[in-house]
């Protein structure tokens, strides 16, 4: 990859280059952070339908104009993807004052949208810090293939969990991200990406050629989603409203390392596709590489997979599998894969590491990732070798990190550096 040729848009710092860089063309400008200024009024994105109604009748909205007003807002919110109460003309004047006095719909702030030389795009999201400490800020990542776009969205600012390939699990857990700061990254990316009804999509984007900018979600960003249950669920449902983003169930993937006891909830009561973060065979390996395993080992999490409500051939299980040099990539591991997986509709999903500064692992040469594929291809399953996409901005699985948290390492490890002389 040339790094070289990534561009980066810095756009908190308010770049001067901005409009002249490769397909950053006819963006809309970055939104004012409002909620950053204001963090006292509460927001109405990521409310159900019901507490978007109690949140109504808090200010005196009558109670037989509720569920009209609720599905006003919605569509005006998810629908025409609005982030300005003013833009809601079916809504009369006095009423839309006593909504901006009391709620907000802003968008985040972004600090920086980084375009790959595949087209993939990284931004870093910025939000207020829900009670003590400072903002937080998180990664999201736009992958726009043939016939789909796909975003990788992010639950947690950092991980609980140290997967010992991953670069956000050496960053600490700051806090979890609420259902409005899960969803404002999927209304953020169809804001820069020109997805909402009325809006242009920027000059030169890498985009799918037909359909939605945003087809697919995967919860696949930073931190453990089944850690940050509650908000995730609610985000989700959300998105997936038939009245409102609209996404399909069949197309929102929600990715865990393997927290057992929420899986079969994940199932129920949100009903989305679901990966888990296998990359190993044997526990005494998966003990180190997913760290989780020691709580709930390979066999429980294996017997959790088989019980997933709605499994079935149309509706199938992905495994993901780093492919790591010498550690998890021999025949043999890949015969155990095949033997382990019986019985469970499945997909496996090979992913060539990407490497990370400090990272203490190798990618496997391409020729035995697909020897490792051919064994599992012949054993029935589609195992597509995932393509590695953005690793020049760092955007690849495993490789997120929030850039501040990146600057300060890199400022830590300078005066590390001058103390020892
Ligand atoms: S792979 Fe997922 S669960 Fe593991 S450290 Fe990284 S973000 Fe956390």
């Amino acid at each position: 990859m040339d790094q070289d040729m990534a561009t980066t848009l810095d756009i908190a710092r308010g770049n001067p280059n901005a409009a002249t860089l490769p397909g950053t063309q006819g963006l809309r400008p970055a939104p004012v952070a409002e909620s950053v200024a204001e963090p006292e009024k509460p927001t109405l994105i990521g409310l159900t339908r019901e507490d978007m109604a109690a949140a109504l009748s808090g200010i005196g909205v009558p109670q037989k104009q509720l569920r009209m007003r609720v599905a006003q807002l919605w569509h005006w919110l998810y629908v025409r993807g609005v982030s300005d109460f003013a833009a809601m003309t079916n809504i009369a004047k006095d009423l839309r004052g006593l909504l901006a006095e009391h709620f907000l719909i802003a968008r985040p702030q972004i600090i920086s949208e980084q375009v790959s030389v595949d087209g993939t795009r990284k931004w870093l999201f910025q939000f207020p810090p829900r009670g003590a400490g400072r903002p937080v800020e998180v990664e999201t990542v736009y992958i726009p293939e043939e016939g789909r776009g796909t975003l990788c969205v992010s639950s947690q600012v950092g991980c609980t969990l140290t997967c010992t390939f991953c670069h956000t699990g050496t960053q600490k857990l700051v806090r979890n991200l609420t259902s409005e700061e899960i969803l404002s990254q999927i209304l953020m990316a169809r804001d820069r990406l020109g997805d909402f009804p009325d809006a242009e999509t920027p000059q030169g984007a890498a985009v799918p050629s037909e359909g939605r900018l945003v087809s697919n979600i995967v919860m696949m960003g930073m931190g453990e989603p089944l850690y940050n249950f509650e908000n995730v669920k609610t985000a989700l449902l959300i998105a997936s409203d038939g009245d409102g983003l609209s996404l399909s169930k069949r197309r929102i993937t929600l990715s865990t390392s393997g927290v057992v006891p929420e899986i079969a909830r994940t199932g129920d009561e949100i009903g989305c596709m679901l990966a888990i973060s296998l990359h190993a065979v044997r526990d005494d390996l998966r003990d180190i590489l997913v760290p989780i395993n020691k709580k709930w080992n390979i066999k429980a999490l294996l017997d959790a997979c088989r019980a997933y409500p709605g499994l079935s051939n149309a509706k199938r299980i992905t495994f993901e599998y780093v492919m790591l040099k010498g550690v998890n990539d021999s025949d043999a591991d890949a015969r155990e894969l095949v033997r382990l997986l019986r019985g469970i509709p499945a997909k496996i999903n090979l992913i060539p590491f990407n490497p990370w500064p400090g990272s203490e692992y190798e990618c496997s040469d391409w020729e035995r990732i697909e020897e490792f594929a051919d064994i599992v291809n012949r054993a029935g399953y589609a195992s597509p070798i995932r393509t590695p996409r953005g690793r020049d901005i760092f955007a690849a699985c495993g490789q997120l990190k929030s850039a501040s948290e990146r600057m300060r390492k890199k400022d830590r490890d300078a005066a590390a550096q001058v103390a020892a002389g």
